[in-house]
């Protein structure tokens, strides 16, 4: 594929999740501004990533530390960068003066870990707190019902800011089955929006993949974090 190949195959793409999310914002009433298109580059090369940076997509998402780490060495520093899966406490360190926003905060040790090498490095650290709730065994992040438990320890972070939440809904099947899934989270970040003072502001729900995306954001999602629908059948471009 060339470059120009590329490039306008990303541009259909973009336009085509631009008009999804522009007909799904309007039928839940909301702006197309209040919603973040958070671009999923793990299964692209950072040569991929790059072209589509260069289309004006500056929030780009990875899983894995080490891939985060890998394409923001070679990516324009523009580049706002998220990490949407586990962190381990032993990656802190390398990972927290690449990020913009880390969504995928999903135990107790590791606020305090981030906390703690914050602290040392005089930042601050935006984080959203991941919570399971699907409730699938398999997945990462808080029961929705231990959330309240975290107050405690919220109210003694000085460096770490909790922005909001994220969590991701059954991955397949109908994505109506995902709504009370998204609705759930909502109603939750509602519930401790009242109870956290500053620097805490829950204005983030991270919610809404390729295969749900709409529903989430008639259901109040901030950020969607799509890969799919821009990426896929590009997986093998060096
Ligand atoms: C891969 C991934 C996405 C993107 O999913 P698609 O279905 O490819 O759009 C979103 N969120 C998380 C946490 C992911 O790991």
């Amino acid at each position: 594929m060339t470059e120009a190949e590329l490039r306008q195959k990303l541009v259909d793409r973009v336009t085509a999740v631009e008009e999804r999310l522009a007909a799904a914002c309007r039928r839940a009433g909301r702006n197309r501004a209040d919603v973040t298109l958070l671009c999923v580059t793990k299964s692209v090369s950072p040569t991929v990533a790059a072209a589509l940076y260069a289309l004006g997509q500056a929030d780009l998402g990875e899983s894995r530390p080490q891939e985060l780490w890998r394409k923001a060495a070679v990516l324009p520093p523009g580049v706002r960068w998220h990490l949407i899966g586990h962190l381990q406490r032993n990656k802190v360190e390398e990972t927290l003066p690449l990020v913009h926003l880390i969504h995928s905060v999903d135990s107790q040790r590791l606020l305090e870990a981030l906390e703690a090498n914050a602290s040392k490095r005089r930042l601050t650290v935006p984080v959203l707190l991941e919570v399971n709730a699907s409730r699938e065994a398999q997945k990462h992040g808080f029961a929705p019902e231990g959330v309240p438990d975290l107050l405690p320890g919220l109210e003694k972070l000085r460096h770490v800011e909790v922005h909001g939440f994220m969590t991701m809904a059954a991955l397949e099947g109908d994505p109506e089955l995902a709504r009370s899934t998204f609705a759930s989270l909502r109603r939750l970040r509602d519930w401790l929006a009242g109870r956290v003072e500053p620097p805490h502001r829950l204005e983030h729900l991270s919610m809404g993949m390729t295969h749900d995306f709409e529903v989430a954001v008639e259901e109040g999602a901030t950020i969607v974090r799509i890969g799919t629908a821009l990426f896929d059948g590009l997986e093998d471009v060096p």
